[in-house]
């Protein structure tokens, strides 16, 4: 039974496949040459000898197959099971090469063919151990030729095609040091400029951060509460409402004068951490400028509009302030508009406007609703 993994370890391991059986390609190609080799009677061995390679073959990769296959591989300390892989390969070719007779000077080349596979996986030890353990088995198996079939085979060139053996292994290992130095230039490249995009990410979200906030309150600015009140009007169903609502705070200019410029900027992000904690998290909120900010209450009668803001300036004007002395408070006005889905964002921010008007005209700290000209 397979494994449940993550996505990641599934890549991995499709990968790992991937690799299994490319190296199968490479078991089916040298299998052909034994077996060319053998119908044209250049391969030394019976027919028993041959399916014995065979099954051989096809046993050992069937069992690394279900190991993977089943995810059996990744309890493994590396689940590649690179080593496995080239250790087992190395005893088959051996055994191959063990009954090649005068073919085994040509199909000495398979020990490099399998190295390659560890060019990418191993490290330079591993490769260099694994090249150490290709000369030892074949000189095994010239050494035991040697002493258990005398005079089968020329010794002298048994140990030439050794030679010819660690000179290959040798060239190949320098050529790996080489791709291992390029894939780890390449990597290095790889996290700096990883590390780079994070920076610009980070940078790219405080741009955009600051081009949609007020640095004071930490409320919406003017240009995000357009856009996005328009985007939120597009997006209306023909029977919805929304409110919108002007508030300046009254007598501002007084509160800087008589208790100074901290002490306003104190009073601008009180109303905003208020109008923040009271709205629901639909709605908008904004700073339209100086002490002025700006309400989009979601789905809203003038009714429902005209209770929510009312409420806040009640809040408001009950708000104490550690910048300003006991007992003095500051209010706001409020004008008020509602919104329909064939409105214009300008014109309703124009009744707003009025209504704030009004609501100034009329003695401030209250709001005013805009009333249409055909009621
Ligand atoms: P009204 O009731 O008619 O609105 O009177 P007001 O004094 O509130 O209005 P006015 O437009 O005369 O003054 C607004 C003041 O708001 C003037 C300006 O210095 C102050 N202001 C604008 N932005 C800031 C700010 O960021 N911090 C502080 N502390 N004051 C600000
Ligand atoms: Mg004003
Ligand atoms: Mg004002």
């Amino acid at each position: 039974m397979s494994e449940a993994i993550d996505s990641k370890t599934a890549k991995f391991q499709a990968l790992r496949l991937q690799r299994f059986y490319l190296a199968q390609v490479n078991y089916l190609i040298t299998y052909l040459v034994i077996s060319v080799a053998w119908a044209v009677g250049h391969y030394q061995g019976s027919a028993w000898l041959m399916l014995s390679h065979i099954l051989l073959g096809v046993g050992t990769q069937l069992v690394f197959l279900l190991l993977i296959r089943s995810n059996w591989n990744l309890r493994l300390k590396d689940p590649s099971m690179t080593n496995a892989q080239i250790v087992v390969a190395m005893l088959l070719i051996t055994y191959l090469l063990a009954f090649a007779g005068p073919l085994r000077g040509t199909l000495i080349m398979i020990y490099a063919n399998i190295l390659v596979f560890g060019i990418f996986q191993l490290s330079r030890r591993a490769f260099h151990i694994h090249s150490g353990l290709a000369l030892v088995l074949f000189g095994l198996l010239i050494t035991l030729e040697h002493y258990l079939k005398p005079g089968a085979r020329s010794f002298t060139l048994s140990l030439v095609e050794w030679f010819v053996l660690a000179c290959f292994l040798f060239c190949l290992s320098l050529t790996g040091s080489y791709i291992r130095e390029l894939r780890e230039r390449l990597q290095q490249r790889h996290n700096t400029l990883q590390a780079h995009q994070e920076t610009l990410r980070g940078m790219m979200g405080q741009l955009q951060n600051l081009a949609t906030t007020d640095a004071l309150t930490g409320l919406a600015n003017r240009r995000h509460f357009l856009n996005e009140a328009q985007r939120r009007m597009t997006l209306m169903r023909p029977s919805q409402q929304l409110g919108i609502a002007l508030i300046d705070l009254d007598h501002f200019k007084r509160i800087n004068d008589l208790y100074g410029h901290a002490a306003g900027d104190e009073v601008l992000q009180g109303f905003a951490n208020l109008a923040r904690n009271s709205l629901r998290d639909g709605d908008l909120v904004a700073r339209f400028g100086g002490e002025e900010f700006v309400i989009l209450l979601g789905n809203s009668n003038p009714e429902a509009l005209f209770n929510c803001i009312e409420r806040l300036r009640i809040a408001f004007a009950a708000l104490d302030f550690d910048s300003l002395p006991e007992g003095v408070h500051c209010t706001l006005s409020a004008g008020l508009a509602s919104i329909c889905p064939e409105d214009d964002l300008e014109v309703c921010l124009n009744d707003a406007d009025q209504a704030l008007y009004q609501a100034k005209d009329a003695g401030r700290n209250r709001c005013e609703l805009h009333q249409p000209s055909y009621v």
